[in-house]
């Protein structure tokens, strides 16, 4: 589904992050901001190469470490989730309420939707306390089609 208004998502979420960063007492530099954007351009997932790319058109010394320790930043705080099953990044919607998202991927447009549901999460831990299993992280992530690429289908 097409983001109604994406301007917007892009402002929102580098306004959150902006606060959050400043709760923190974090620097929110101007490669971590350039980094998030680029990660916003879309809900569709970005990898790394990608983002480097990018990054070096206005930027010409950027490394792929660069960008790298950029991501750990932005992972860390919860910014943006890693999409393991693509490899890639994508910005998280809402940054001080999600522990553990799962995604719905669209595998013709690529756009990705994220989902926050105490039910999933509590089904989870039922199994893992059932197995005394330490969790480090959770990663759920749903391949398919979007409503709007099904109804191409048929
Ligand atoms: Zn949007
Ligand atoms: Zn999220
Ligand atoms: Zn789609």
């Amino acid at each position: 589904m097409p983001c109604k208004d994406h301007e917007g998502c892009i402002t929102t979420a580098l306004e959150v992050a902006d606060r959050i960063c400043s709760e923190k007492q974090l620097k929110f530099t101007k490669l971590r901001k350039d980094i998030l954007r680029m990660i916003w351009e879309e809900h569709v997932p970005q990898k790394a190469y990608d983002l480097l790319d990018k990054l070096q058109t206005t930027n010409h010394s950027a490394k792929p470490a660069t960008v790298y320790r950029t991501l750990d930043f932005l992972l860390k705080n919860g910014f943006i989730h890693k999409v393991s099953s693509l490899n890639a990044f994508v910005g998280c919607s809402d940054p001080s309420n999600h522990e553990e998202c799962y995604f719905l991927i669209c595998d013709s447009c690529n756009e990705i939707s994220e989902y926050c549901d105490p039910a999933i999460s509590s089904a989870i831990r039922t199994i893992t306390d059932k197995n005394q299993f330490m969790v480090l992280s959770t990663t759920l992530e749903i391949a398919g089609k979007c409503n709007e690429c099904a109804q191409v289908l048929d």
